[in-house]
């Protein structure tokens, strides 16, 4: 089985009533560390990647170890995805590599970072979806812009998903998963309070979802951020500010208002840096990072095993019939 389609996924998540988290990786070992909270707690996974935002000195090399890793999970309902697709080349390399789900984030002009025209996004996202299905791969796009920039490392302005927009934004397009913006943010710092309903606004969610039924709806920026582990992560060196993210609740209540694909960054980085970090300053003698390392993803398997239980997903594993979808035979090395 192993490898699905972002839709076919989520139109079981739906089916189910349950939510679906895809986790960001950076490193082969978080990869590893995914599936195996999905083989534990018998999820099907959303495994996703941002070009250019991973230990690799190339997305090359590290997709195509993604694809590989996926092999050895063969009892998971695996999705690889794109996140934050830049551009309609950057997703046409995922698909080469084999992802079977990309997002193109038309919301941002590609070469100005600044909020691109609904009209210049519908028909930056229309073509990817056209080439996309064509080779059986789900898409995701994005409408209203989303806070931080994709990696954390920016601040931009959130502008809140329109309902009367998206509408027209799926019939234009054709995408399999919207994200909608409600008011989160990218990266380790969201708000500088416990979120309500006015920095939050899972209403929108609710309204978009009635007017659109059968699309996923994709909630981003929707880490926690875990005071403890900000706390173990600051006692060993580390000096992340305090921030508030989207409460555990939130999250769980989003899956029954109509969001079926959940976006959790950061809330697994920290737990693999928390443990990373706790195990370096353990060991002051020890040069070999693995180590180190594999303290990092067991702690990270564990934070991502509790989410999939929360969401819903554990359990879901065997739902799944096997996928028509197979990644490219014949795979040209780029790059
Ligand atoms: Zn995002």
């Amino acid at each position: 089985m192993a490898l699905i389609t972002l839709k076919q996924a989520l139109d079981h998540a739906k089916a189910g009533g349950y939510g679906l988290g895809a986790f960001n990786v950076t490193d082969i070992t978080q990869v590893e560390a995914v599936l195996d909270a999905a083989r534990r707690t018998k999820s099907p996974v959303i495994v996703q990647t941002i070009a250019g935002a991973s230990a690799f000195g190339a997305d090359e090399l590290f997709w195509d170890l993604i694809m590989r890793t996926v092999d050895h999970y063969p009892e998971i309902p695996i999705v690889v995805h794109l996140d934050h697709g830049p551009d309609a080349p950057t997703c046409r390399r995922a698909i080469g590599a084999g992802f079977s789900s990309v997002m193109i984030d038309g919301s941002l002009d590609p070469v100005t970072h600044q909020i691109a025209s609904f009209e210049a996004n519908v028909e930056a996202t229309a073509a990817v979806v056209e080439y996309a299905h064509g080779l059986g791969v789900s898409v995701e796009g994005e409408l209203g812009t989303i806070g931080a920039s994709e990696d954390g490392s920016n601040r931009r302005e959130i502008v809140l998903a329109d309902p009367d927009q998206a509408v027209r934004f799926v019939a234009e397009t054709g995408v399999d998963a919207l994200a909608v913006a409600i008011g989160t943010s990218h990266g380790a710092y969201k708000f500088t309070r416990p979120p309500d309903g006015s920095m939050l606004h899972m209403d929108l969610i609710d309204q978009i979802a009635r007017r659109l039924p059968t699309t996923h709806l994709v909630m981003h920026g929707s880490s926690s951020l875990p005071a403890d582990l900000r706390a173990i992560i600051n006692a060993h060196g580390g000096a992340l500010p305090e921030s508030w993210g989207v409460p555990e609740d939130e999250k769980a209540r989003s899956t029954k208002l109509g969001v079926t694909k959940i976006n959790q960054g950061m809330d697994s980085h920290m737990a693999w840096m928390a443990a990373m970090r706790t195990t370096l300053d353990a060991d002051r003698l020890s040069a070999d990072p693995a180590g180190s390392i594999a303290a990092g993803r067991r702690g990270m398997t564990d934070l991502v095993a509790e989410r999939m239980a929360i969401f819903g997903q554990a359990g879901h594993a065997g739902d799944y019939e096997p996928s028509p979808f197979r990644r490219p035979a014949a795979m040209p090395l780029l790059g």
